[in-house]
């Protein structure tokens, strides 16, 4: 059993957003100087550049896992981690059936396909920052039927949170955990969210910011099994937040 610390909300230079210093290498190195073991890349709407960072980290000690930070037709994120990336391209298939538009870069922001020695290879000319055609519900049933990691991103914050959004959790909702920004004990959300596991990673954006919240898993190997038993504190595994 090993205890990892993971930060499993680390977007790249493919999210409009992102800085373009959240290269693959650039990712990886301040990973390694960090000392942190687990990450999972989650771009909005893609994980067209997960493949690379992964490849990236090949010679490294850091695991990484693909991804997406999924926009849900009621302007929800959700984070969508997956084993291995076979399984996250055919999230990704889903995901492009149901995102419309194009992208205009000039202003919402470039978006830079990379490969693993940070070379660009082209941009994604999706409207990647725009809601997928799909309820909170139905990407998460899609999540758990590929047997992915589903986690509503920055439940407290004021915009794209479930709780800014619908107010509320939808108790039937097939989540494994939810992310929290703040301090987690606040009294605001401590009762409502007793049932469920929560998270903290960086939602980086920057490089300066990757590791800025980590969440440990105490567990035997980085997949998704392992971290959703950790999450539940079964068999010996178990999480922490710092
Ligand atoms: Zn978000
Ligand atoms: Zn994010």
């Amino acid at each position: 059993m090993k205890t990892f610390r993971s930060d499993l909300h680390i977007h790249t230079c493919l999210s409009p957003c992102a800085d373009w210093d959240m290269s693959p290498k650039g990712i990886v190195s301040e990973c390694i100087k960090k000392d942190i073991d687990l990450i999972a890349i989650c771009d909005h709407n893609t994980t067209q550049n997960s493949l690379a960072v992964m490849n990236a980290a090949k010679k490294s000690k850091i695991q990484v896992l693909p991804g997406f930070e999924i926009c849900s037709k009621e302007e929800v994120h959700i984070l969508a981690i997956f084993d291995d990336i076979e399984i996250a391209n055919n999230m990704q298939d889903y995901i492009y059936e149901n995102l419309k538009g194009k992208n205009i870069p000039e202003i919402f922001g470039y978006q830079v396909i990379s490969n693993m020695n940070d070379e660009v290879e082209g941009e994604n000319e999706r409207f990647l920052l725009g809601a997928v055609n799909k309820s909170i519900n139905e990407i998460a049933e899609r999540v758990q039927a590929l047997k992915g990691l589903c986690i509503p991103s920055h439940i407290d914050r004021k915009v794209y949170g479930l709780i800014s959004q619908l107010g509320y959790i939808p108790e039937n909702l097939k989540i494994d955990a939810v992310e929290m920004v703040a301090n987690v004990m606040d009294l605001k959300y401590s009762s409502s969210l007793s049932n469920y596991k929560i998270v903290k990673s960086s939602d980086a954006h920057y490089k300066k910011d990757i590791g800025r919240r980590l969440t440990l898993f105490t567990m035997e190997s980085p997949e998704i099994s392992e971290i959703k038993k950790a999450l539940i504190g079964i068999d010996g595994r178990g999480m922490e937040l710092i």
